[in-house]
Order: structure tokens, then C-alpha cells, then sequence
């Protein structure tokens, strides 16, 4: 089975593949990592090309199966005007090891969403609007997020990855799937005016 993942040589920039839909890793769940182990060098680079992928294919964030990497890892950013997503609020860059999640209520919000394993489809997934999330940053240290608004999507999205869930499993409503074509022609700004509205009661 190709698994994506080849070791990176150097310190230069690592662009992984992306593996696709219907790879069997993205399916299962990722294990954890011990934490005694975030700072080992392998780990270090596994965190490194997580960066690089994302930032090379625009993406606002990314799983570390996603680049066929069995282990609980995600990295999260938007910065300025991403080309695939236009209308995000920014995010500093963040990485999460063994990431939790708590919903601390039940309000949610419908997200337009796509994924860098799901090409050309976006379709509308409900997220919650504030959610709790720990684990451990890249230095090892324990890490406390409390996220309210649009960006609380972005995070559950990529939490999802690593329980081997994909957004297309989470669609309620198959008459909102779309081609990035057709949501930029159709979608795009309505959806962009509900998370404008999102980001001034939120703040994110
Ligand atoms: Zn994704």
C-alpha cells in the first residue's frame, strides 16, 4: 500500500503527498503519541512537513494521516488572503498533539467545507460554535484551547481527520455538495456574508 509518507532528508521544505478519499488510513483512527516523544527529532519533522504541505497546497489546516502518518497530529493557520478559502478569519499557526475536544454548548453553525483529501467537492457540515480543545504544543507542553466562532469549525474539521472521519460523512443534506467551481459561482458569497456575520458575534 503506498502510504504517502516519505522520510524527509534535510532541513530543506517537505511537501508530502496528500492522500485521497478512499485511502484506507484516512478512515481510521490515528493513535497517540507519547508525549515524551513530541520533541524527538522524528516528530520535529513529521511537524515540519505538516507545515510545509498545508502552506504549499493553501490549506487551513492538516492531519497528519492525511500525509499518511498514522499518529495523533494536527497543524492548523490562516494568514492574510487564502486563495481557497478568501473569506477565513485568520489563524495563527497552531499544532495540536493528542488533541481533546469538549463542546461547551450545543449552539452550532453550517459550514461551507472542503479538504485537501476530498478534491473539488465542498458540502455543508454543522460545527460547534464553542468547543474546548487540550492536548500538547510541538514543545511538548500542554495546550488549552478555547475557541468560540467560525474558526471553532476549522478545528473540529481537523480533529475529525484523526478519528478517520472525513467532511462528505458528516454532510446532512447531499443537495449541498458542490464543485469549488460551482461554489464560487453560486455559494461563495452568501456564505461569505454568513461568516462576516459570524466573525462580528464571535470575534473569530
Ligand atoms: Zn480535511
Amino acid at each position: 500500500m503506498d502510504m504517502g509518507y516519505k522520510p524527509r532528508l534535510s532541513s530543506a521544505m517537505t511537501v508530502q503527498k496528500v492522500l485521497q478519499i478512499g485511502h484506507p488510513m484516512l478512515k481510521q483512527r490515528a493513535s497517540e503519541i507519547d508525549v515524551a516523544e513530541i520533541t524527538s527529532e522524528k516528530v520535529q519533522g513529521w511537524i515540519d512537513d505538516l507545515v510545509d504541505t498545508m502552506r504549499d497546497c493553501s490549506g487551513a489546516g492538516i492531519a497528519a494521516n492525511q500525509i499518511g502518518i498514522p499518529h495523533r497530529i494536527f497543524v492548523a493557520e490562516v494568514s492574510g488572503n487564502n486563495p481557497r478559502y478568501p473569506y477565513k478569519p485568520p489563524i495563527p499557526q497552531t499544532i495540536v498533539v493528542n488533541p481533546r475536544i469538549e463542546f461547551l454548548s450545543d449552539k452550532t453553525f453550517s459550514n461551507y467545507e472542503g479538504c485537501l483529501s476530498v478534491p473539488n467537492l465542498r458540502g455543508v457540515v454543522e460545527r460547534h460554535l464553542e468547543i474546548l480543545m487540550t492536548g500538547f504544543d510541538r514543545h511538548g507542553e500542554p495546550l488549552e484551547l478555547k475557541m468560540q466562532g467560525y474558526s471553532a469549525g476549522t478545528f473540529q474539521h481537523e480533529y475529525d481527520h484523526l478519528d478517520g472521519f472525513l467532511f462528505p460523512y458528516r454532510v446532512k443534506d447531499p443537495l449541498t455538495f458542490c464543485s469549488w467551481e460551482s461554489f464560487e459561482e453560486f455559494h461563495q458569497e452568501s456564505f461569505a456574508d454568513d461568516v462576516r456575520k459570524l466573525v462580528d458575534e464571535w470575534g473569530a
